[in-house]
């Protein structure tokens, strides 16, 4: 097994964005020796002009089933959804045809909305892991500094895999946290004054996981690199490789240009990558 990248996208979802096409991410890859890669699809309106689908990812993946792995993405808030709402059908449907997890979410909820809750429950049926994107902003799953929201979803739902990732969630790679810089127009960039809640929850709980993908998490491990090392070595089997690549209208850049963001050359030698991409959360799907 070469990598797994755990946190990818297709299609045009934002309307001056390009589109990335099938044919770009199976060339990455084979640039990057990956040999497989998560497509997360993206449906809540906070975050895009266009939705990418379920069905979209069903579709695209299909060809590819050696190289592809597809999860299936809802939006919480349909109608009827009073935080009882079943949404384990929806899901099996998906899982009949392929899905092996849920996510991302970027619902502007709190993590511990109830209509939250009815995900979790349907994805603990199916053994699905979950990807979340936390801000403190009006877009991505909010929880506040501490994120006790999770806490108490983790303590909730322990058969369920919760899998962190955005600007909300490595704020708290440090201690001290500042409130704004939970979204993602600015990241701390001052050294780790002391281990903060993610290395807490990830060795708390052992239903917490995190991918390692975007700016937000490039900028945790870079902001103290003597920490970085320390939790990587600590964390590697709770960590997963991951890109979220988004090519930009502004300078043109292809999925390549991602390697910038997530594989800084200061620990490109290191052997995470080999050991996330057997992470059990994957493992369990
Ligand atoms: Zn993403």
């Amino acid at each position: 097994m070469k990598i797994i990248d755990v946190h990818t996208h297709l299609g045009k979802v934002m309307h001056n964005h390009l589109a990335l096409t099938v044919k770009d991410l199976l060339r990455f890859m084979d640039q990057h020796d990956i040999e497989m890669s998560v497509v997360l699809p993206l449906v809540n309106p906070e975050e895009e002009d266009y939705p990418y689908t379920s069905d979209d990812a069903l579709r695209n993946c299909a060809r590819h089933p050696d190289r592809l792995i597809q999860f299936a993405n809802v939006d919480p808030r349909r109608g009827g959804n009073d935080g009882h709402y079943d949404f384990y059908p929806i899901l099996k449907h998906y899982a009949d045809q392929g899905c092996r997890g849920f996510g991302e979410f970027l619902c502007n909820l709190p993590t511990n909305d109830p209509r939250m809750k009815g995900i979790y429950r349907a994805c603990g049926e199916l053994g699905w892991p979950m990807v979340f994107d936390f801000r403190l902003t009006t877009t991505g799953v909010t929880d506040p500094v501490g994120m006790p929201y999770l806490e108490e979803c983790l303590r909730e739902f322990p058969q369920c895999t919760f899998v962190g990732h955005g600007p909300g969630w490595w704020a708290e790679m440090s201690a001290d946290v500042i409130p704004e810089q939970k979204n993602s127009t600015s990241y701390p960039d001052r050294k780790v004054a002391k281990p903060g809640r993610v290395a807490e929850l990830l060795e708390q709980y052992p239903n917490m996981y995190a991918d390692l993908s975007a700016f937000s998490c490039h900028r945790a491990l870079t902001r103290d690199l003597d920490y970085a090392r320390q939790f990587l070595a600590k964390f590697a089997h709770k960590l997963m490789f991951g890109t979220d690549s988004i090519p930009s209208p502004m300078t043109g850049a292809r999925p390549g240009r991602s390697r910038r963001y997530s594989w800084p050359t200061s620990w490109a030698e290191c052997p995470i990558s080999s050991r996330c991409s057997r992470s059990a959360a994957l493992a369990r799907s």
